[in-house]
């Protein structure tokens, strides 16, 4: 045992019951140590799913009745809106992002457990027309049982909130497992659940590394679900693990998506919304708009422009008002985001902007890299075809309509992807055509927890948020009843 008390098991906090060496949490913006939390041992993931099943098993979430837990779920969205300077500073200090952007990934959080709570009870099924009198034949849903939530590093809150909300509305007890990087923030939220007392062995916690823990958590066979949001490598693991042992499994990965501009836009709109969709959070965002796809008319003085505006970001510590930009989740993500810039430069992409760590000597103890433009590019590069996850966007040149869209959807991902343009029918014809989960139309980046989020191809399977993120977490259930039971006479007495 260290001492330490990071695991939350059975309705209480408790130590790695082999002791396994404490993991240090730093701060991305100057490597300072934010915190030292224990890791789960095989053991410890063990004893949170047998507590989980046992919370499932004796009925006190499972059973509770919808309307009831859905007052609960209201209860803990106010008790999230009560904590939200508190939750988004520690949130801005782990994952470094602005406190802004931290206020409203708590707003997210809230806004989850509000909608969940209102629809937990909307639907409870619906009756069959059988084709006969005599039966009554009805679909009704279930919890799934034991779910285990895996989350990211970088929108900690909010990508488990988007599992856990709809999880427990549904009647799930859980076990929750967030990033090794940034767990500060979900261990508040379990400490502020205990305000919402509920029952024992509901929620329960495991800490530390994905390749043992999250292994450990997704091969246990008392897990009946997984919902996994991470990289598309941990992904394909995690689904192997799903199929040994026929697990329902929910994946949100990664994305490449485009963000189309027509020469007819507001360019300065569309310049300035470029730049949001790539750099808000120093483009670690699944759905960062990384892949500009911009009009022959307008394509140089977009880039120009583009270029001039993200020299001019200012990056900082999440805490300085002044910061438009953090630092990158950890020194080795750093590295290998600049391993990307150098092929993309060997590959013959025109670097126009950033690319390097910045000079200040206030930054230089922290994982920062500049704002990064990369013009002239083309499908045949690296640059355009991965997943960066930084501050680094591609811009590409279309002439026609048919060429944004075949561009667009010419990628192994699909989850997001935006177009702008002044001319109604275009964005209409153009969105209609692209093979992305969510599809902005003169925007970029908002969601909303009443809508389906989630991707085609590479970027996933099934969907979080709107009602179709409630039903992952439920069986579907057909009662069929005889009201006239009679011999089938199929067999002769
Ligand atoms: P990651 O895959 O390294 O880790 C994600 C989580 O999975 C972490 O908790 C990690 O500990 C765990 N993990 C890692 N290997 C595992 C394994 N073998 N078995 C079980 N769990 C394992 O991803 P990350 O670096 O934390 O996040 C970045 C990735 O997440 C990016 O690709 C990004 O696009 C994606 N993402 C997607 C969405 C979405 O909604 N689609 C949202 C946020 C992030």
């Amino acid at each position: 045992m260290t001492g330490l008390k990071n695991l939350y098991i059975d309705g209480r906090w408790s130590g790695s019951v082999a002791g396994l060496p404490p993991r240090q949490v730093l701060n991305p913006a100057d490597g300072s140590v934010l915190a030292t939390v224990c890791v789960a041992s095989a053991d410890d993931v063990d004893l949170a799913v047998r507590s989980a099943r046992t919370g499932f098993d004796n009925g006190q979430w499972s059973g509770m009745p919808v309307r009831e837990r859905g007052n609960k779920l209201r209860e803990i969205a106010q008790i999230l809106a009560d904590n939200r300077v508190n939750l988004s500073h520690i949130e801005s200090l782990d994952a470094g992002k602005t406190l802004k952007e931290a206020g409203m990934d708590v707003d997210d959080a809230v806004s989850a457990f509000r909608y969940f709570a209102n629809i937990a009870d909307l639907d409870a099924g619906r009756m069959v027309d059988a084709g006969d009198p005599n039966i009554i034949s009805r679909i009704g849903y279930l919890p799934v049982g034991v779910c285990a939530l895996i989350s990211a590093w970088n929108f900690p809150l909010q990508t488990l909130t988007w599992k856990l909300a709809p999880a427990l509305a549904a009647g799930n007890t859980v076990v929750i497992k967030p990033s090794e990087v940034t767990p500060l923030s979900t261990l508040k939220l379990l400490e502020l659940l205990e305000q919402a007392d509920l029952p024992a062995g509901t929620v329960n916690l495991v800490l530390g590394p994905g390749a043992q823990v999250g292994t450990a958590l997704v091969q246990h066979p008392g897990i009946d679900l997984i919902s996994f949001t991470g990289g598309s490598e941990a992904g394909q693991k995690v689904m192997e693990a799903a199929a040994k042992g026929i697990k329902k499994v929910t994946l949100e990965l990664g994305g490449k998506n485009p963000n189309i501009i027509f020469a007819d836009t507001d360019f300065h709109t569309a310049v300035d919304n470029a730049l949001t969709a790539a750099f808000v959070h120093s483009g670690q965002v699944c759905s960062a708009g990384s892949r500009l796809i911009v009009q022959d008319q307008i394509y140089d003085r977009f880039v120009r422009e583009l270029a001039r505006r993200a020299d001019s970001i200012r990056l900082g510590h999440g805490q300085d008002p002044e910061t438009e930009c953090g630092p990158l989740a950890t020194a080795e993500h750093r590295e290998n985001v600049e391993r990307h810039i150098t092929q993309a430069i060997a590959d013959g992409a025109r670097l126009v902007a950033g690319g390097v760590r910045p000079g200040e000597e206030h930054l230089q103890s922290g994982n920062f890299l500049r704002p990064t433009v990369f013009a002239d590019c083309d499908r045949s590069m690296a640059i355009v075809r991965e997943e960066v996850f930084g501050p680094v966007v591609t811009v590409e040149r279309f002439s026609t309509e048919e060429e944004a869209v075949f561009l667009a959807n010419d990628t192994e991902y699909g989850l997001a992807g935006a177009v702008w343009s002044n001319d109604a029918s275009q964005v209409h014809r153009v969105a209609e055509q692209l093979r992305h989960g969510t599809v902005w139309i003169n925007d970029y980046h908002p969601y909303l927890p009443q809508a389906e989020w989630g991707g085609f191809g590479k970027s996933g399977l099934g969907r979080e948020n709107g009602l179709q993120g409630l039903n992952e977490y439920r069986e579907t259930r057909h009662i069929y009843q005889n009201i006239a039971p009679a011999p089938s006479r199929w067999f002769q007495d």
